[in-house]
């Protein structure tokens, strides 16, 4: 058995053969001196998406995050988010690095919060507190297990923004996740969010790129803040156009890879090392060994048949579906969860 399947992440995926071709076609330009119309093409498309005034094309969504923290921020200032945020465990504490801001962590559930807990985590105003400036919302969030706000929530957390003037930003690495899981038009996002990170390289399967959205002016000073976190790039059409193909073709197929989550999650659930899957919503399980287990004798188990996923806790595995896992692999997949024994 040479094959292997790769549920690491589902950031793993290459470009398809259409891909690959509408990139080669791209007409470019140097970006740097706003000559790229193709990456324009994909700026304007996502910003027409999500009902936004502009976008710009990032090497990684976490340039756009600590983009939009940079823009929104003074150094003193705190950001809010959950406990499991990925602004917060997976950036390198960038806030505090490029921003000079504290954080105020919010325990969540499976990474949303409530407008309650965002008003509660609001400093007051006195001389020995950080300034409360920025909400971070991540819709899906991937430490959380893929799951999915409440457009509802999010509409009642913008009006708390509102009133006690703090901004909002959205990381939306898996925002198609979520909105395919929840058959929901992007508007529904439109006019809550003062900017919004998309990622192209997760689920929709480029080979790189994030776009940050919002007003004329945000995007005029974030575009600078690129400049000088060395984000200028130069004939990145050829990336663009691997943007504007995915969100043409690759955006209703994440259903599919919704449904192999699900199916994994209820082959993961009979077996005896596992001891519990948390809900899918989207393509992220997270499947809890029993202690009888360790997570690295699972998965050196799973390795060995040709079947890599991560560990994500002390008794947790994470294990991610994308466009790169095959309808055959399923039936691959269940052998090697029933094979596997201590
Ligand atoms: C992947 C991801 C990002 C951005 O990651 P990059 O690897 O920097 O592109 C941001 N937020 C969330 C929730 C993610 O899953």
């Amino acid at each position: 058995m040479s094959k292997t399947i790769d549920l690491r992440s589902d950031t793993v995926t290459r470009p398809t053969p259409g891909m690959l071709e509408a990139m080669m076609r791209a007409s470019v330009g140097d970006d740097v001196f706003h000559e790229d119309e193709t990456i324009k093409a994909l700026e304007a498309e996502c910003a027409s998406l999500f009902g936004m005034e502009g976008g710009l094309f990032c090497p990684s969504g976490t340039m756009c995050n600590q983009i939009a923290i940079k823009a929104h921020t003074r150094p003193m200032d705190e950001v809010i988010c959950d406990h499991l945020s990925h602004i917060y465990y997976y950036e390198t504490g960038g806030y505090a690095f490029n921003s000079g801001c504290s954080i105020k962590l919010i325990q969540g559930d499976r990474g949303r919060v409530t407008a309650e807990q965002v008003k509660a985590s609001i400093q007051p105003d006195n001389d020995w507190l950080p300034i409360s400036r920025l909400v971070v919302l991540e819709n899906t969030c991937n430490k959380g297990g893929g799951t999915c706000y409440d457009y509802d929530e999010i509409e009642r957390i913008g009006d708390v923004c509102h009133e006690y003037g703090l901004a909002l930003h959205l990381d939306g690495a898996r925002i198609f996740n979520a909105l395919v899981a929840t058959d929901t038009s992007a508007k529904v996002l439109h006019g809550k969010f003062d900017s919004i990170s998309v990622c192209l390289s997760k689920g929709l399967g480029s080979p790189i790129g994030s776009v940050l959205l919002g007003d004329t002016s945000f995007i005029k000073y974030a575009r600078k803040i690129r400049k000088a976190f060395g984000g200028g790039m130069r004939q990145v059409g050829y990336l663009g156009a691997a943007g504007l193909y995915a969100l043409e073709h690759h955006v209703d197929r994440l259903k599919d890879d919704h449904n192999k989550a699900r199916r994994i999650q209820s082959m993961l659930a009979e077996q005896d090392y596992i001891d519990s899957v948390s809900p899918v919503s989207t393509n992220i399980v997270l499947a809890d060994v029993t202690t009888a287990y360790s997570v690295q004798s699972v998965l050196n188990h799973w390795k060995d048949k040709g079947l890599l996923a991560v560990p994500f806790g002390p008794q947790t595995i994470r294990l991610v579906t994308h466009l790169d896992v095959a309808e055959d692999d399923m039936f691959l997949l269940e052998e090697i969860f029933n094979s596997t024994h201590k």
